[in-house]
C-alpha cells in the first residue's frame, strides 16, 4: 500500500501552528484535535518545522512549568523529515523506527498534502496482513 491510499482512507486534514503561538496554546490544540503532533508553518507555504508532545516534555523535564509561555518556535524540530504519495507504507515504517519519529509530513512539489502518524501506519500494515491471509486462507480451502 502506498501513503495516498493512506491519505484517501484518514483525510488529508493537517493542523498547523504559527512559530509565535505559545507552547500552552499547542497543548490546547493538541488535546482539542485529539493529536500528538502539529506542522509548524512559516511564511506561506513554507514547512518551518514540527513539533510533538516529546518536545514539550522534554523542555518541562529542563524548564520546568516556564516552558508554557515559550514559543513554539523555540522547541520545535526544523529538520523534518517527510514522504511522498508515492512512498510505499513498509518504507515508512522503516523510516520511523530509524529516525525515531511518529508523525511523517507527506510532501509533493513544495505542498503540504498530509501527515501520517504512526497509528495511521500500524492500521494501514494490520488491513494488509489480514488481506494476505485472507488470500491465502481461499487459496488454500478453494485450491
Ligand atoms: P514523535 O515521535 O513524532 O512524537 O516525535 C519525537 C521527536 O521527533 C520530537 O522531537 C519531534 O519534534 C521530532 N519529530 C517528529 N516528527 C518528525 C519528523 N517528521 N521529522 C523530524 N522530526 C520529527
Amino acid at each position: 500500500m502506498r501513503i495516498t491510499d493512506v491519505l484517501t482512507n484518514k483525510g488529508t486534514t493537517v493542523t498547523t501552528v504559527r512559530p509565535e503561538e505559545t507552547v500552552e496554546g499547542l497543548l490546547r490544540l493538541l488535546d482539542e484535535r485529539n493529536i500528538g503532533a502539529v506542522v509548524v508553518a512559516g511564511e506561506g507555504t513554507d514547512l518551518a518545522g514540527i513539533v510533538s508532545e516529546r518536545d514539550v516534555v522534554r523542555r518541562l523535564a529542563e524548564h520546568g512549568a516556564a516552558v508554557l509561555g515559550m514559543p513554539v518556535g523555540e522547541i520545535m524540530t526544523t529538520d523534518v523529515v517527510t514522504c511522498t504519495p508515492e512512498d510505499e507504507v513498509e518504507d515508512l515504517t522503516v523510516l520511523m523506527t530509524e529516525r525515531r519519529v511518529r508523525h511523517v509530513p507527506v510532501v509533493a512539489d513544495g505542498e503540504l498534502l498530509g501527515i501520517v502518524s504512526i497509528g495511521d501506519v500500524v492500521k494501514s500494515r494490520i488491513s494488509t496482513l489480514e488481506h494476505h491471509r485472507e488470500q491465502m486462507e481461499h487459496y488454500i480451502t478453494q485450491g
